[in-house]
């Protein structure tokens, strides 16, 4: 329902938080946000319930780990499975090195799922969300995509049908988001040394007015010196760039 992610120099948390907060009146039915730590950790935590659900969690098991400068989070307006814990995105692979979270819904997750259930990978949840994470971890890990997160990433939007909106992050690149959408929206917000990606521009039009629509089939990787757009076959493509202008008071 609901995305943000950012790389900068501000604390991920509170500015995803913040963001997740600007974007609550769509409404949603459950949170959760993934923050990398930059030594090679990737802290996630999720919740059902409210916003504040979230934040009661985090107060539970202590912010600290949660101190790094890139990040992403997700309010969730479930499609498949029950709006409860473990079906809250970030969703991560087995190896929890990778986390996604997706707006839309991916309609071949089921022959996708079967292909990783008989490759040995359990699922942990019920959506149509998680079988991406066990996708990019495998494509980071072997092949000619191996090492390389947004070409992972290109490898497997390319096989999913139906409308989203991706975001990915890697423990092992913890300076990249990578984002990519198919009929769903993502915008790009660029800033001074910090770079966001949203479902929406208010999740940070108090950071920067300085916005990218992104085109059908693009990908982008953003780090805190901006962003660079390609098609889903790695090609350089044109995204829109504007100037938010509406009063911020609303
Ligand atoms: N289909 C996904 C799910 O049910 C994403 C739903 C959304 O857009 O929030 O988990």
């Amino acid at each position: 329902c609901g995305i943000v992610g950012y790389v900068g120099h501000r604390s991920a948390l509170d500015v995803v938080l913040d963001g997740l907060r600007r974007l609550e009146y769509r409404g949603y039915d459950s949170a959760g946000v993934a923050v990398l730590d930059g030594t090679g950790g990737l802290a996630v935590e999720r919740k059902a319930g409210r916003l504040t659900n979230l934040e009661a969690r985090l107060d539970e098991v202590g912010r600290e780990g949660f101190a790094g400068t890139a990040g992403m989070g997700h309010t969730r307006w479930a499609t498949h499975g029950a709006p409860i814990d473990r079906n809250s995105h970030p969703h991560r692979d087995v190896t929890g090195r990778v986390a996604v979270v997706h707006n839309g819904i991916i309609e071949n997750f089921a022959t996708l799922r079967a292909e990783l259930e008989a490759a040995g990978v359990e699922m942990t949840s019920d959506t149509d969300t998680e079988t991406t994470a066990h996708l990019i971890a495998r494509a980071y890990d072997e092949g000619d995509t191996k090492g390389d997160l947004t070409a992972s990433v290109r490898l497997v939007v390319r096989r999913l049908e139906g409308a989203f909106t991706l975001v990915v992050t890697h423990a092992e690149h913890p300076d990249l988001v990578v984002a990519a959408r198919r009929s769903s929206p993502l915008v790009v917000g660029v800033g001074v040394g910090e770079t966001f990606v949203a479902s929406d521009v208010s999740a940070f039009i108090e950071h920067t007015r300085e916005a990218v629509e992104l085109g059908q089939d693009q990908v982008v990787v953003i780090d805190r010196d901006g962003y660079t757009v390609t098609d889903f076959d790695g090609e350089a493509a044109e995204a829109k760039p504007f100037t938010v202008n509406w009063d911020l008071s609303a």
